[in-house]
């Protein structure tokens, strides 16, 4: 679905780009992908909850996981913030804090947790359809339905637990966005935040069984498992009430990083890692 045009069709779609050949790295192409778009992760996350909720799933909030017991080699029961679960199968799906987690039960994940920072600028009026990303600088701009303009970047050059904002990484993007973008030199930041992302040495997710009985994982998805939720829970669904794995994950094992099996996907995420 995607096509490569050039830069006189980038500046008809995007005016404000500067498509000169004075750049520092002048645009000479784009792949433009017609249907790529940008979701208001909020309201899809509380889309998922309402609609398991309403399938008989109870969704415990504010409940921290604390332990997992196992005996034998298999999965027993969760000890949480709120009481005791007992349950023969769990799901790690806790993304930044999934090695936590795994060592509860024992079982060690090759993942590091780097922060992932991103900013908003104050509204304008709407002016940016597409999302760009430069794959050269790194950053990538979209515009949200009330006009705040949402600049992002790579992962933080270090591991890392923080989820605080950094001067470093507003200077850097700034200067970024500025050489696609200068117009917007008289722009404000509202607010930066980070959040934590599972990183694996191929930059690929890991789902799948483990060697303990009952206890699965879905981390490993770094910085962009969100785009890749409906259709990984699908498939860990599947794995965990047929006993099977799908063939769709089939590659995506915890046994690759023994085996030697990468599935390198450095480039996934558009912006470097
Ligand atoms: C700034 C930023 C921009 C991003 N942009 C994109 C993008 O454009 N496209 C894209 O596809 N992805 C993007 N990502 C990545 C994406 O957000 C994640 O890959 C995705 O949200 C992971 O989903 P998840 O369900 O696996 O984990 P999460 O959504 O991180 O959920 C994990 C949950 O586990 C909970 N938890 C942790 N420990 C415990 C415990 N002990 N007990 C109980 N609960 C626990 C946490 O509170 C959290 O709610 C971005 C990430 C960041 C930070």
């Amino acid at each position: 679905d995607s096509e490569v045009i050039g830069p006189a069709e980038i500046k008809k779609m995007v005016p404000f780009l500067d498509v000169s050949e004075s750049a520092r790295y002048p645009i000479l192409g784009a792949l433009y992908h017609p249907p790529g778009g940008t979701i208001r992760h909020d309201a899809v996350v509380w889309g998922y909850a309402r609609a398991a909720d309403a399938l008989g799933v109870h969704v415990h909030q504010q409940t921290e996981v604390t332990g997992i017991d196992v005996a034998g080699g298999q999965v027993r029961g969760v000890r949480t913030s709120r009481g005791d679960i007992s349950t023969p199968i769990v799901l790690n799906c806790t993304a930044g804090w999934s090695t936590l987690v795994a060592e509860m039960a024992g079982v060690r994940l090759p993942i590091q947790t780097f922060p992932l920072q991103a900013a908003v600028t104050e509204p304008v009026r709407a002016f940016l359809h597409p999302v760009v990303v430069s794959g050269t600088l790194h950053v990538y701009v979209s515009q949200t339905d009330r006009g705040e303009l949402v600049f992002g970047a790579s992962v933080d050059p270090f591991a890392s637990y923080s989820t605080r904002g950094s001067l470093e990484f507003a200077e850097g993007l700034a200067g970024h966005v500025l050489q696609l973008m200068p117009a917007l030199s008289k722009m404000r930041l509202l607010r930066q935040w980070a959040g934590l992302c599972d990183m694996t040495p191929d930059f690929s997710p890991v789902m799948g069984g483990t060697e303990v009985a009952g206890f699965y994982v879905d981390v490993g998805w770094g910085t962009y498992g969100f785009k890749a939720g409906p259709v990984s829970g699908e498939a860990m669904a599947e794995c965990i009430a047929t006993g099977r794995t799908p063939e769709i994950i089939g590659a995506f094992g915890l046994s690759r990083f023994g085996d030697g099996f990468l599935v390198g996907e450095k480039g996934a995420a558009a912006v470097g890692h």
